[in-house]
């Protein structure tokens, strides 16, 4: 999608900080962090959201946690335990609609999740 702000960053086209890269998953840090540590985990295939996931995707989310766990671990937020959430839909807020993870950490974390 030529005009999603994630696969422009994705594609090298707007600057970010990367943090982890493999051949389908990119981690870069939010622009605006709302903890100390905020990345924000994405297929480098454009997928709207949650909803739009299909079976054939299960290996790819599981990637996608797994390279969260790789980033916490070596951003240091591991032993101190970080949060992990997904937007999805109008209702939730999202904003950039290519599906990503948030990974919150670095700080206690609020227990208001909604
Ligand atoms: P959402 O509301 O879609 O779950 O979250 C989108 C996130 O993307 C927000 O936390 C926002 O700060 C971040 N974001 C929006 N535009 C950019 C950008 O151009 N670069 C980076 N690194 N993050 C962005
Ligand atoms: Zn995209």
């Amino acid at each position: 999608m030529n005009d999603c702000v994630f696969c422009k960053i994705i594609a090298g086209e707007i600057p970010a900080k990367i943090y982890y890269r493999d051949d389908d998953v990119v981690v870069f840090a939010d622009i605006s962090p709302q903890t100390p540590v905020h990345a924000l985990v994405a297929p480098r295939r454009h997928i709207e959201d949650v909803e739009a996931l299909a079976l054939e995707d299960a290996a790819l989310v599981g990637r996608l946690i797994l390279a969260a766990q790789q980033v916490a671990r070596d951003l240091d937020v591991a032993p101190s335990g970080y949060r992990l959430i997904a937007n999805s839909g109008r209702d939730s807020g999202q904003l950039v609609p290519h599906l990503h993870f948030h990974l919150l950490g670095g700080r206690p974390l609020s227990p208001h999740l909604g």
